[in-house]
């Protein structure tokens, strides 16, 4: 049972007038019913001066008809000025609701979908968030949301009951609760034939073997994937647009920290690309399965193919200099190569490798995947890791009939090969346990279905 706002003494502001960074943490949150009486009595009481908000420290709760906030004992309502019917959600709502609740990953699927170029993305400082440009309705709003543009919200991995709506879009049903890694068909290990493949990958080259087949086979015209800015030095990891072999090959491997590849759409575009394959983290990876659910036009028609990566967390850009730079000695242009086996693997040019623990670089964990609850990528067509036994094999979640039959295709062209996932239970018994893990994280606040599965 959520508060009764007319049990306890709130007061309101304009939504337009509200501080932009409204919630640091949602981990104890009191959430206020959703009923018609709670928003007739929030639009009932008077406005309060801005500058008694601006100054909270200690949010704690969230309402969705407007925001609601525990500051040192006191309740502050910031409730919409206008009406806004709830089957037109737009900007306003994704700013308060994800974008500033903790719920936001920075997949930036918001930005490419925008057809009104009034969204950006802040990448900088380890930010990894989207914005609305202080234009047409600030940053809070958006007057073309007020005209009924819907597509932010539509496009979003993370927005109200996400996670339902794609599983019964992509599997014609919502997941069971035995199924802790998501919706899936079968789970193998495989790896490219082609040795420099196999070679430049991080773990079976498997990835790299489909986007090849893939661009090699006019089955896609680019993929969104990532590489690092400029020589690589910085390991400033960027979204890129693959349109060839040496394309993948030049950004196969793993980067630790963010690369939102979505925002490559742009380019493929622009280049003529009509079909495109979407690599990335499970928040990427939801994003494509979002926007067809929810018909996010011809942007969701053109995500052919959709490759996921297991993932736990992505760290801070941060981490280069104050982890491995300032308490470990190892210089960024050094570094050769990254892995994480229980501890983070450093090789660098020079021959020498080295052992980070893990445990050390959780205080540059992201802010964006401190609240994810997908471990395993769960709408892709195919997703991939690197956890069991075997070296330069990739754990494959083969999840769609399009990834199905793709990888039995290439299979039986020869540019892969295949062993079942029983030969490696442990693999998979360890990618159940580490989704379990991160479905713990979805506050028990946001809507129920993430954390559904039973976790205890
Ligand atoms: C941030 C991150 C965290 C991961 N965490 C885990 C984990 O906890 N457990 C696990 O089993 N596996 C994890 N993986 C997946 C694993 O590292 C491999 O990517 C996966 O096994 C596929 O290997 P491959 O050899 O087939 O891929 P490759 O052929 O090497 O292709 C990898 C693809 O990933 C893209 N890529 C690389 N870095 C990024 C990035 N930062 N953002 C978006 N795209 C990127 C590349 O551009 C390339 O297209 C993680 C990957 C990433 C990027
Ligand atoms: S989760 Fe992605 S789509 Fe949703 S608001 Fe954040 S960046 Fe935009
Ligand atoms: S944990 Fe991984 S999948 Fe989740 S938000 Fe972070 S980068 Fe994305």
């Amino acid at each position: 049972m959520g508060l009764i706002l007319s049990e306890i003494t709130v007061t309101t502001m304009p939504i337009s007038k509200a501080p932009t960074r409204l919630t640091k943490s949602v981990g104890t949150m009191e959430k206020a019913e959703e009923s018609e009486e709670n928003r007739a009595h929030l639009k009932s009481v008077p406005s309060a001066p801005p500058s008694k908000i601006a100054n909270q420290t200690d949010i704690i709760s969230i309402l969705i008809a407007g925001t609601l906030h525990k500051c040192k004992n006191e309740w502050f309502a910031i409730a919409y000025d206008r009406d806004m019917p709830p089957e037109k959600p737009q900007w306003a709502e994704l700013f308060t609701e994800v974008v500033t609740s903790g719920l936001c990953t920075g997949c930036a699927a918001c930005v490419i979908v925008c057809p009104h170029d009034v969204l950006g993305y802040n990448d900088a400082g380890g930010a990894y968030k989207p914005f609305h440009f202080d234009i047409d309705g600030g940053t809070a709003d958006c007057t073309h949301g007020q005209r009924g543009c819907t597509l932010c919200t539509r496009a979003c991995p993370r927005f109200r009951n996400w996670e339902s709506e794609i599983d019964t879009f992509l599997f014609g049903r919502e997941r069971k609760d035995e199924e802790i890694s998501g919706i899936s068909q079968e789970v193998i290990l495989a790896r490219a034939v082609d040795p420099d493949l196999v070679q430049v990958g991080q773990d079976g080259g498997l990835v790299s073997a489909i986007l090849v087949y893939a661009l090699e086979n006019d089955k896609i015209d680019a993929a969104l994937v990532s590489g690092l800015e400029g020589d690589g030095s910085t390991w400033k990891a960027v979204p890129q647009v693959a349109r060839s072999r040496q394309d993948v090959i030049n950004t196969a491997g793993s980067r630790y920290t963010y690369s939102a590849n979505t925002l490559g759409y742009k380019e493929a575009t622009d280049g003529g690309a009509e079909r495109i394959a979407l690599v990335g983290m499970g928040c990427q990876a939801s994003a494509p399965g979002a926007m067809s659910a929810k018909k996010a036009g011809k942007t969701a028609r053109r995500f052919v193919l959709n490759i996921g990566l297991l993932c736990s967390k992505t760290f801070d850009d941060a981490i280069f200099k104050e982890l491995f730079e300032d308490r470990y000695k190892i210089q960024r242009e050094n570094i050769k190569k990254m892995n994480i086996k229980g501890v983070f693997q450093i090789w660098c040019h020079d021959g020498s490798y080295h052992e980070v623990p893990l445990k050390e670089a959780h205080g540059w964990t992201r802010e964006g995947c401190k609240n994810c609850p997908d471990f395993a990528s769960e709408h892709a067509d195919i997703s991939t890791g690197g956890i069991g036994e075997f070296q330069d094999w990739t754990l494959t979640v083969v999840r769609t009939d399009r990834g199905r039959e793709l990888i039995e295709e290439m299979k039986g062209k020869g540019v892969i090969e295949t062993r079942p996932g029983t030969d490696d239970p442990g693999a998979i018994a360890l990618m159940n346990k580490l989704a379990k893990v991160s479905r713990k994280r979805w506050p028990e606040t946001a809507v129920a279905a993430p954390r559904r599965i039973p976790v205890a």
